[in-house]
């Protein structure tokens, strides 16, 4: 079967370009190798999100894997290997088989990024956590530390300090680059210690868990977990048969979010922007699929 539109990729950018895709009556597809939502189900509270004054990551994920069944909107999971083109098509390779479309949207996000330690792929799930709203409660009384000086790092730094015990907060800069009043929040924490101008360099194990992370060669920190908040890569490895445009491994596209390969489109967290935002992730979306829409209908 030939679909008009396959969107590689569930999360808020993914799900917006399908609700808009079916609603013009296309014929579209979803494909997500993991569980519908994507980012989403990482994150704690959003605030920012307008028509929700708060809500958890996985309810507004749940939220929208509703808008999908009640659309009855087509998924697979499956993971994407590659994109090919034929005669102008575009053919899906996934490790269920291949699928075939008129256009893609890929909505493939980011990956976190990694400390470059050489136990850390190992230890992950083994005292190394890149998710405070899965794993906190595990560390509950606990000594743990967190790297990272952004957003995400400040944000689950207050979250877990009500959790744990006590808090090691490792970045690597002399000042953070989150927001004024989450670092002024954080910055009240009784139970938060901070290194600032620190790295990682060692992350010591016992019985293959997280023992003590070392800071800067030097300082030995006795932890049970070690929560990574160091930003993203984005997800570009379905491309390999490809010349997609990249920059800084970030997907390039126009002001209609299509690439430089006629019919693939990309949208969300994997392409090149200034703000990777939920609701920037759902703008993608919605106008990608729009700009596919218009352009079927003209050349009907
Ligand atoms: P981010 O803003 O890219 O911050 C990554 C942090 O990790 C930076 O402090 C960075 O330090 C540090 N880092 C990077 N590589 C490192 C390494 N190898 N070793 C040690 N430290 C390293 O990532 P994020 O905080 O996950 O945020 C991602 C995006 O989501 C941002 O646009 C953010 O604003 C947004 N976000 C928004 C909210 C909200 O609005 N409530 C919440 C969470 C996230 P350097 O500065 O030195 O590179």
């Amino acid at each position: 079967m030939k679909y008009d539109l396959i969107i590689i990729g569930m999360g808020i950018s993914g799900i917006s370009a399908a609700i808009y895709a079916k609603h013009s009556g296309l014929n579209v597809l979803l494909i997500e190798k993991n569980t519908p939502g994507g980012l989403l189900n990482k994150i704690n509270t959003i605030n920012n999100y307008p028509g929700y004054s708060k809500i958890s990551g996985p309810d507004l994920s749940l939220e929208l894997f509703k808008s999908i069944n009640d659309l009855n909107i087509p998924y697979k999971i499956a993971e994407v290997e590659s994109i090919s083109i034929k005669n102008d098509n575009k053919i899906i390779s996934t490790n269920i088989g291949e699928f075939e479309s008129k256009y893609v949207i890929v909505a493939t996000g980011r990956n976190n990024k990694k400390l470059g330690l050489s136990n850390e792929e190992k230890l992950l799930g083994r005292g190394i956590s890149t998710c405070a709203l899965c794993d906190g409660n595990l560390y509950k009384d606990k000594d743990i530390a967190l790297v990272g000086g952004g957003n995400s790092a400040i944000e689950e730094a207050i979250y877990l300090s009500n959790i744990a015990n006590k808090i090691y907060l490792i970045h690597r800069r002399s000042s953070f680059t989150a927001e004024k009043s989450l670092v002024e929040e954080l910055l009240k924490k009784k139970n938060i210690e901070i290194f600032y101008d620190s790295n990682i360099t060692e992350i010591i194990e016992d019985n293959n868990q997280v023992k003590e992370v070392v800071i800067n060669n030097d300082k030995h920190l006795v932890v049970d977990a070690l929560f990574k908040y160091i930003g993203f890569e984005p997800n570009n490895s379905i491309f390999k048969n490809i010349d997609i445009s990249l920059e800084n491994g970030y997907i390039v596209v126009d002001n209609h979010y299509e690439t430089n390969v006629k019919g693939i489109y990309a949208v969300g967290d994997c392409i090149k922007k200034n703000i990777y935002q939920l609701i920037t992730a759902a703008n993608d979306g919605a106008v990608a699929s729009i700009s596919i829409i218009k352009k079927m209908e003209k050349n009907k």
